[in-house]
C-alpha cells in the first residue's frame, strides 16, 4: 500500500485538481477528506475540460474508487447536480465508484442563506465568501448541530433532530439577521429529494478505507484550498473553515491512523488569492492585467477576477513546512512565457524589519514585499516535456524555488492538459 496527500502550498487555485488527474493513474482510492463545494478543480482530460467542485478528481478513472470522507461539506444538492453534469458527458458515476462517508454531515440550504446573510452584515468587511455555506456550516458542525448524512436512513429519527436544529436556526434567522423562518415542509421536502439521491452512495468508508488499506490498495487524498486558507495555519480570519492541511487528511477520510508516505505539495509559479485579506505581494493596474490574462486567472467557481502577484517565497517556503511537503509540483510555469524580467518576492519588510519568516496574520497586515529579479526566459515552454529541453532561465527559476524552499521539485507543470508535465 502507498499513501499520498496532493495539497496546496498557497492560497488555493494552484491545479490540485490536474494534479490529481495525472497521478491518478497509481492509485485505486481518491479521498477529499475536507471542505466543500467551493472548490473548483479543473481538470483538462480526454473527456474534455471540467470544473469539479465537490466530486474527487479521481472520477475520470473508471477503475478509480472516489471517496467523500467525514470531513467534507455534504452539500447533497450541488453534489447532485455535478453528477448528473459529469453523467450528461458520459462520464460514470455510481455507487461502485463514488463512496460517501455516512458521519459526513449535510450542508443544508440555510447554511447557504446565512452564509449570505453574514456577508451582507459585514458590507465592506466582508470575508469574500464564496457563500457556499461553508463558515455557518462547519460552526454548526463544531457546535454538535448538523445532521449527519447516515440519519437519512433513521427517516423518525431524523425528523425529530431536523425540527429540533429548525427551531434554533430560525431564531438565528429571524432574531439575528432579520430574515424569514425556515419551513419544516420545505426543508422536508429537500432533504427527502436529495437524500434519496445520495442514500444509494452512503457507506462507512472508515471500513472501507480499512478493508482497501488491509488488501493493499494505493490511496490518494485530494485537499481543497492551499496552506494560506487552513483555519488553524493560515491568515486567520481570512481562512476557509476547514483544515485544509495533509495532517488532517487521516481524520477527515475515515482512517485516522493511517500515515502519509508522500505529501506533493502544489505551487502556483506566480501567486493567486481570491477574497480579502493580506496578500504581502499584490500586483495592481496594468501589470496585474497582463499576469491575470495571462494566467486565466478567474474563479472556477465564482468566475470572480482572482487577485495576483508575483511568486512569494516567503509564503511558499511556511506552506511547504506547514504541508510537511515530501516534494513539490510547480504548475503553470507557461504563464510567465511573456516576462524579460522576473521579480520574485524573497523577504518581507515588516516595521523596519527584514524577514524571511512568514509572519503573525497582524503583521502580515503591515508588511511589505522585498523583491529579487531573475531573468526571465520569454519564449513559449508550454510544448516542452524534458527537463533538458526547458530553457536555461525556467531551469534556474524551478531551482530557485527548490533551493529556497527548501523541497524537491518532481513535476513542472506547462500546460492544462494532462501530458503537459515534466518529470524531473
Ligand atoms: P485547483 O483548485 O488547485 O485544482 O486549481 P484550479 O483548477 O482552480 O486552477 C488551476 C487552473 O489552471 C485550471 O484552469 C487549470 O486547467 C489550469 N492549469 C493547471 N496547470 C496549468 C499549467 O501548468 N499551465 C496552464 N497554463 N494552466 C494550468
Amino acid at each position: 500500500m502507498k499513501t499520498c496527500a496532493i495539497v496546496g502550498i498557497n492560497w488555493g487555485d494552484e491545479g490540485k485538481g490536474r494534479m490529481v488527474d495525472l497521478l491518478t493513474e497509481d492509485y485505486d482510492i481518491v479521498i477529499r477528506y475536507q471542505g466543500g463545494g467551493n472548490a473548483g478543480h479543473t481538470v483538462v482530460n480526454e473527456y474534455g475540460k471540467f470544473a469539479l467542485h465537490l466530486l474527487p478528481s479521481g472520477v475520470f478513472h473508471p477503475a478509480v474508487v472516489n471517496v467523500l470522507g467525514n470531513g467534507v461539506a455534504l452539500d447533497a444538492e450541488n453534489l447532485w447536480t455535478e453528477i448528473e453534469a459529469l453523467r450528461a458527458r458520459s462520464i460514470a458515476i455510481s455507487p461502485a465508484n463514488l463512496k460517501i462517508s455516512d458521519r459526513a454531515s449535510l450542508l443544508l440550504p440555510w447554511h447557504r442563506e446565512q452564509d449570505a446573510l453574514e456577508e451582507a452584515r459585514l458590507g465592506a468587511k466582508q470575508y469574500g465568501s464564496t457563500k457556499q455555506g461553508i463558515a455557518p456550516f462547519y460552526s454548526d458542525k463544531y457546535q454538535k448541530k448538523t445532521i449527519l448524512a447516515g440519519e437519512l436512513f433513521y427517516p423518525d429519527e431524523l425528523q425529530e433532530h431536523l425540527a429540533e436544529l429548525l427551531e434554533w436556526k430560525n431564531m438565528i434567522l429571524t432574531e439575528v439577521y432579520g430574515a424569514e423562518p425556515c419551513a419544516m415542509e420545505s426543508l422536508m421536502r429537500w432533504v427527502h429529494t436529495y437524500g434519496e439521491r445520495i442514500k444509494p452512495f452512503l457507506c462507512d468508508t472508515g471500513d472501507f478505507l480499512r478493508t482497501a488499506a488491509a488488501a493493499e490498495k494505493n490511496l490518494l487524498f485530494e485537499a481543497q484550498l492551499g496552506a494560506l486558507r487552513d483555519l488553524d495555519y493560515g491568515i486567520y480570519p481570512y481562512t476557509t473553515s476547514t483544515n485544509a492541511l495533509a495532517a488532517y487528511a487521516p481524520l477527515g477520510s475515515g482512517l485516522p491512523t493511517v500515515k502519509l508516505d508522500e505529501v506533493v505539495g502544489v505551487v502556483k509559479a506566480y501567486s493567486t488569492c481570491v477574497g480579502e485579506g493580506p496578500f504581502v505581494c499584490e500586483l495592481f493596474g496594468e501589470e496585474a492585467k497582463r499576469l491575470r490574462e495571462a494566467g486565466g486567472e478567474y474563479g472556477a467557481k465564482t468566475g470572480r477576477p482572482r487577485r495576483v502577484g508575483p511568486l512569494d517565497l516567503v509564503a511558499t517556503r511556511y506552506g511547504v513546512q506547514t504541508q510537511g511537503a515530501t516534494a513539490l509540483a510547480v504548475t503553470k510555469l507557461d504563464v510567465l512565457n511573456y516576462l524579460e524580467k522576473i521579480p520574485v518576492c524573497t523577504q518581507y519588510e515588516v516595521d523596519g524589519q527584514q524577514t524571511a519568516r512568514f509572519p503573525f496574520p497582524v503583521a502580515l497586515g503591515r508588511s511589505k514585499p522585498v523583491f529579487e529579479t531573475f531573468e526571465g526566459w520569454n519564449c513559449d515552454i508550454s510544448r516542452v516535456r524534458r527537463w533538458a529541453d526547458l530553457p536555461a532561465a525556467a531551469q534556474r527559476y524551478v531551482e530557485l524555488i527548490e533551493t529556497r524552499v527548501g523541497c524537491p521539485i518532481r513535476y513542472v507543470s506547462v500546460g492544462p492538459e494532462r501530458d503537459a508535465i515534466i518529470l524531473r
